[in-house]
């Protein structure tokens, strides 16, 4: 087999890959691992078994043709919409969609059936970032690169295993402190394998990093650290951000109390940030989901406003994304709450500008339902028709018993899936879906780089990609002419050209320059980051490197936040979090031996100090109850653990455990300005398994 050049399917590290032949390797061209994968990229090749796929739709369970399935898709959609409106039904789609799946899948929804409700899976993993930078920049853009990474003096972790979660990354630090001496420390409740390799590790309270960069931002003032030139020339806020971050930061030990760490250690963090310009500060899911996710967000942000650390090399904050493509959602309006190419719904000239590119006929005018929202809507009836696509919400949503609950009950549910999930368990109809190596289209990383995903081997039976099917049902609801592209080539440039138009001089998402590629081209594309408007060449540009941040007065803002009041002694928190060899619900990586091998189960860590209290010895089985629901896991003692708290991985669905998914148990508490439900800090009893 000729090689290929692909990138891989999990994180949003976006590695390049090489598929051909037994193995799929890395490339060493690709800017984002040079050659390197982590164990799930470098075991690809064995995920591509096509034993337990999908390979021909089903309409109420039973085989059925692409026409019939299609037929009756749109069928029910037209006769749901003429009887309850186009708000009664919903699109529920995944950062694992190509950049391509995305674009068709929200043309649909918000131009031609006239309602936004179409969320993604990544409302489930970065909207707070998107909602902290739209409040800090005026738009949602990450300001740095992983170059930078390799740039710095000193890189802060928060809230991320970056070890096991984006390990390319990881090796790329490691490589880096080895090489120049970078300091790193790790802000994470959790002693994890970052928290190991790092310098210094802040095992911070659940929900205290708002406190902890408030005093930050407190000592960079007291210690003489603020940039006022840069800040004088290019920001705004900072007397608000900082009356707010007094007010949770008296004294060094008021901070360090809040945060249940030891002040010295608090005090070294804060010490080496004041003294080390080449700083950059990585966030992900440990701050993103989380009930005040937007407002930790922008804590961080803060410090580097303050501090002028941003637009240049080495510097910055940095939103790592979960997904191979959550970021090529956010630039095609995959969420309820976005237009397409960073347009707003909230202004008027940018809707024109949408309804008149896409000659849409009933552009959405306002927000949609955010994805806890949706399956609200779904569970009450307001939403009598949803399409789920490449996302398992069964297994993965809070509440997820309740989810199960409302799909169950819903008049008309259709699924597209790879695989068999508990998901499409309840669909009435299941869409056989072209899975990774077998489509064709593109995904961007967190550092904003467009990369290809490229076809290397047939879609087993009638599996087609995701975009061909949406098209297909927008196609029978009448709008053929504006669903009639031929290929993901035509779809990319009708994206990119969107976005040049969408572009009004100050608006930062522009990749006008790829708006010509022609199929050729577009076949051969090297990655490149964005901005890349009309006549770039070669990569885009960095950002805000002279200032010019995409707001009305062209700065950047800070914004002032406060703490939430701790959680009252007595419960445990539930966290909930990834471990280093499985994928999501592990339909891709749950079969491959050597993956399994990593965490064969998963188990309830625990401090033993709590374990002995509870009476709960190493491999016994607990029962952890919130007000959501219950599951029982296996205990596993640790030291890893704070007290009071328990983690258990998420990826075990009712295909691979028998005790279902971890995912009844977590809250669905959201925080109220991103919609992005809090899956770190459920309050839960724990128990021993009662014996019968
Ligand atoms: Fe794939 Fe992420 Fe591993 Fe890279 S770091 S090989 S993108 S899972």
């Amino acid at each position: 087999m000729t090689a290929v050049h692909s990138t891989c399917p999990y994180c949003g590290v976006g590695c390049g890959v090489i598929a051909g032949g037994e193995a799929v390797r890395g490339d060493p061209a690709h800017p984002s691992n040079r050659g390197r994968l982590c164990s799930k990229g470098a075991a690809l090749s064995r995920t591509l078994d096509d034993s337990f796929r999908l390979t021909e739709p089903l309409l109420g369970g039973v085989p059925a043709g692409w026409d019939s399935a299609l037929d009756h898709i749109a069928g029910r959609f037209a006769d749901t919409i003429a009887r309850h409106g186009p708000d009664s039904v919903a699109f529920y789609v995944s950062g694992q969609f190509l950049t391509e799946d995305y674009y068709v899948a929200n043309k649909l929804m918000k131009g031609f059936i006239g309602s936004a409700n179409i969320d993604s899976n990544s409302r489930l993993c970065m909207a707070s970032t998107v909602a902290g930078h739209v409040r800090a920049f005026g738009e949602d853009v990450v300001p740095g690169t992983y170059d930078d990474w390799e740039q710095a003096d000193l890189v802060v972790l928060v809230g991320s295993n970056t070890a096991w979660c984006h390990p390319v990354l990881h090796q790329r630090l490691q490589a880096a402190r080895a090489a120049r001496g970078t300091k790193v420390v790790v802000l994470d409740p959790r002693r994890t394998a970052t928290a190991e390799a790092a310098d210094l590790h802040l095992p911070l309270a659940p929900d205290s990093d708002v406190a902890a960069f408030n005093g930050l931002l407190v000592h960079l003032a007291g210690s003489g650290a603020l940039d006022d030139a840069w800040i004088g020339r290019h920001a705004t806020g900072l007397a608000d951000a900082l009356a707010a971050a007094r007010a949770d930061a008296p004294c060094l030990d008021a901070v360090a109390a809040r945060c249940g760490v030891d002040p010295e250690a608090l005090e070294t963090f804060y010490a080496w940030f004041a003294a080390t310009e080449h700083s950059v500060t990585a966030f992900s899911q440990g701050v993103n989901q989380s009930t005040g996710g937007t407002d930790k967000v922008n804590a961080i942000i803060n410090v580097h406003l303050a501090t002028g650390r941003i637009g240049r090399p080495g510097m910055g904050p940095f939103s790592l994304t979960g997904q191979p493509n959550a970021m090529g959602g956010r630039e095609v309006g995959a969420l309820a709450n976005q237009l397409a190419a960073h347009l707003r719904f909230d202004h008027a000239e940018d809707r024109a500008v949408l309804r008149d590119f896409w000659q849409a006929p009933n552009l959405a005018t306002t927000p949609g339902l955010k994805a806890i929202e949706l399956f609200e809507a779904v569970a009450d009836g307001r939403v009598k028709a949803i399409w789920i696509a490449a996302t398992n919400p069964v297994a993965s949503m809070p509440r997820a018993g309740r989810v199960r609950q409302a799909l169950a009950d819903c008049p008309f549910v259709v699924v597209s899936d790879c695989w068999p999930t508990d998901t499409t368990a309840l669909a009435d109809v299941v869409l056989p879906a072209a899975g990774w190596g077998e489509k064709d289209g593109t995904v961007t990383s967190s550092e904003r780089r467009i990369s290809r995903q490229r076809p290397f081997r047939a879609a087993p039976g009638l599996a087609r990609p995701d975009w061909w099917a949406f098209a297909q049902v927008a196609r029978r609801l009448g709008w053929a002419d504006h669903f009639a592209w031929d290929g993901p080539a035509a779809i990319f440039r009708e994206h990119a050209a969107l976005s040049a138009r969408a572009n009004d001089g100050c608006r930062l998402f522009d990749i006008g320059a790829l708006a010509g590629l022609d199929d050729a081209a577009y076949d051969a594309l090297r990655s490149v980051r964005w901005p890349l408007p009309a006549g770039a060449a070669g990569e885009g540009g960095r950002l805000f490197a002279l200032g010019g941040f995409p707001t009305a007065d062209g700065r950047a803002r800070l914004v002032p936040v406060r703490a939430p009041e701790p959680r009252p002694d007595g419960a445990f928190v539930l966290n909930t979090g990834r471990v280093r060899d499985q994928w999501h619900s592990m339909t891709r990586t749950g079969r491959v031996p050597e993956l399994a091998a990593h965490t064969p189960e998963p188990l309830l860590s625990i401090h033993p100090g709590d374990a002995a209290r509870l009476g709960l010895a190493d491999g016994a089985l607990a029962r952890v109850e919130t007000p959501e629901g219950a599951v029982v896991l296996r205990v596993g003692t640790t030291h890893a653990q704070r007290r009071g708290e328990v983690f258990a991985p998420m990826h075990w669905s009712g295909t691979f455990a028998s005790h279902g998914t971890v995912a009844r148990a977590t809250g669905a508490g959201c925080d109220p300005l991103s919609g992005q439900p809090g899956l770190k800090s459920t309050p839960a009893r724990v128990a021993p398994l009662p014996a019968h």
